[in-house]
């Protein structure tokens, strides 16, 4: 069993049916919106794999071992997708509120942290592996947009590479993907995507379905060798 926080939209909720493809089932988790993991359970079910659905704060280690308790019935644990994020906090840092900063931070940082912990002893000796979405604003800095939040995503890459030296005695492997801008509800405007296709390489923002790929290939046996690498999917941002 797969289990994928934030699996009930975006990028998560593409990695969900792509891992159900390759014949995973899969524990989606939401935060509060329980219809649309509902829906992405559905979308599994026609694939063929089991998919069950719980709630998860990414921000709460008890919520968290909640939240993969529920996946048990699913069978053991054989991979972890850290994909919940948001930012409230948008615009030049000196004008953000601390608060939302301290937010955004929890969320996006301590909340991948908490994540790959609770997996750990779960993953263990079964030759499965931890993916944590990152994104390509760990190296672009985002300036004027959310500095805070790239610092954090930076930290999700550092982890990748500490963490996977720590469990490879485990057998536990431990990568990272970084997306550039998807077409999510990501964005406090949701038209972002758009706007900023031209400074994009390739031209045009992703889909999650273009990131999905990426970590189901970490996830894959064919990656059977591959721990604390960072696969970065942004048009070539
Ligand atoms: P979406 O806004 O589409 O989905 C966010 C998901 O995270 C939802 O499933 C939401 O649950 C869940 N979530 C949010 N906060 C929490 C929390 N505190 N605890 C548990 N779950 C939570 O975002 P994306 O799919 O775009 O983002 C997925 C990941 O990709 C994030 O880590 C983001 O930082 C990263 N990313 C996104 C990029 C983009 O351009 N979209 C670019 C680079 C990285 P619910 O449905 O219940 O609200």
């Amino acid at each position: 069993m797969i289990a994928i926080t934030g699996g009930s939209r975006g990028i998560g909720a593409a990695i969900a049916e792509r891992v159900a493809v390759d014949g995973h089932d899969v524990l989606i988790g939401y935060r509060s919106n329980e219809d649309a993991a509902s829906k992405v359970a559905e979308r599994i079910r026609s694939l063929g794999c089991e998919a069950a659905t719980a709630r998860v704060d990414i921000t709460d280690p008890k919520s968290i071992e909640e939240f993969l308790d529920a996946g048990q019935e699913l069978g053991p644990l054989t991979g972890l997708v850290a994909a919940a994020g948001e930012v409230w906090a948008v615009g030049a840092l000196v004008d953000l509120d601390p608060a939302d900063l301290k937010k955004d931070l929890e969320i996006n940082l301590l909340g991948a942290v908490l994540t790959a912990r609770a997996a750990i002893s779960r993953l263990t000796g079964t030759r499965g592996s931890i993916v944590l979405i990152g994104s390509a604003a760990a190296t672009l800095g985002s300036p004027g947009t959310y500095v805070h939040y790239a610092a954090a995503k930076a930290g999700t890459a550092a982890l990748t590479v500490g963490l996977s030296k720590e469990l490879a005695a485990q057998g536990v492997r431990v990568n990272c993907v970084e997306p550039g801008t998807i077409w999510t509800d990501f964005h406090q405007d949701p038209q972002r995507p758009a706007k900023v296709a031209a400074s994009i390489p390739w031209g045009r923002a992703g889909e999650p379905v273009e990131v999905a790929g990426a970590v189901a290939w970490l996830l894959s046996e064919e990656a059977g060798y591959t721990t604390g690498a960072t696969l970065r999917v942004s048009g070539g941002l």
